[in-house]
């Protein structure tokens, strides 16, 4: 099956992988088989936007950390950290780190794309609450870390490997999890909309498939909800420029970038919630109609019940 976009893409959209092919860096296969060292950036990257849900302008600076983890700073609260702890997490439209009264929204295209280019250690820094959201997809981020490039560390990083099969619900919602010798992920959305409809898509992760098949894949909503997510206070930075937009009858803002980038779309999401695991996984993940709250819950559940993985 040709997953290729079936849009014309400007010259730009192709630099990451322009990027890794002119790296000096080992193949990108090697990220995903056995043990390797961890990874920090070689060089820091700054990225600004505007955040979807809190609708703030937000200045992102990614640097490179040696501490072999992935914290969040943030710089107008006088250097508030916050690491990445499944156990205190949110999942409300978006996936978001909280510590106390604080927070930082919307993280999960981010993490996908740090998962991809497999970084493990960098310490990001926003002078609000929220990721910038750019162009709703995670190829911003694929970019910036193409340009910023990676940097081994003499920390070794271990891979949780599944062992044993496990299934969650959530009404009609599930994720059914299996081993596997990689990161595949299947997944299927069945939205009651001519746009949209039954969407399905499989995915075995490596970075060439990241980059193409789902990092350009946008965030979507659907304008008869605004009203009630402004009403929450979210969506108050969605606009047509970092979202698809879907009326009662059609896509508002065509064209799309692939005939079904609302299933990849959701792809990257649970790409960016696994991440949260702090290692590499290797298992088939399984989603039907799922988001990020039951994302988060298979998480949740690794880290609850050893006896599911190995780890190594
Ligand atoms: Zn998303």
């Amino acid at each position: 099956m040709d997953h290729s976009p079936f849009f014309s893409l400007p010259s730009p959209f192709f630099s990451p992988i322009f990027s890794l092919q002119n790296c000096t860096c080992p193949p990108f296969y090697l990220y995903w088989i056995g043990m390797r060292n961890k990874q920090t950036i070689a060089r820091e990257v700054t990225l600004s936007g505007t955040g979807i849900h809190s609708g703030s302008p937000i200045q992102m600076r990614l640097r490179p950390s040696s501490s072999g983890q992935i914290a969040f700073i943030r710089s107008d609260l006088d250097g508030l950290e916050f690491r990445i702890d499944p156990e205190a997490m949110a999942a409300r439209n978006s996936t978001n780190l909280v510590r106390g009264e604080h927070r930082i929204l919307t993280i999960e295209h981010l993490m996908a794309s740090l998962y991809a280019y497999a970084v493990d250690s960098v310490l990001i820094e926003l002078n609000g609450e929220e990721v910038p959201i750019l162009d709703g997809s995670a190829l911003p981020f694929a970019e910036a870390l193409a340009d910023a490039g990676v940097r081994e560390l003499d920390l070794p990083q271990e891979t949780i490997h599944v062992r044993e099969a496990f299934s969650l619900e959530a009404g009609e919602a599930s994720i059914q999890v299996a081993p596997s010798d990689s990161l595949v992920i299947s997944y299927r959305i069945d939205f009651d909309h001519p746009a949209v409809g039954v969407q399905e898509f499989r995915l075995e992760l490596d970075l060439e498939s990241f980059v193409v098949q789902v990092a350009p894949a946008r965030t979507f909503g659907f304008l008869k909800d605004v009203p009630r997510l402004w009403a929450e206070r979210l969506a108050l930075g969605g606009s047509l420029e970092n979202a698809l937009v879907l009326d009662d009858h059609k896509l508002i803002n065509g064209p799309l970038r692939f005939p079904d980038e609302f299933v990849r779309h959701k792809v990257l999401d649970l790409i960016g919630d696994l991440s949260t695991l702090g290692r590499p996984v290797c298992g088939h993940f399984s989603a039907d109609r799922a988001g990020h709250a039951l994302h988060l819950r298979s998480v949740r559940h690794l880290l609850q019940h050893p006896h599911l993985w190995e780890a190594g």
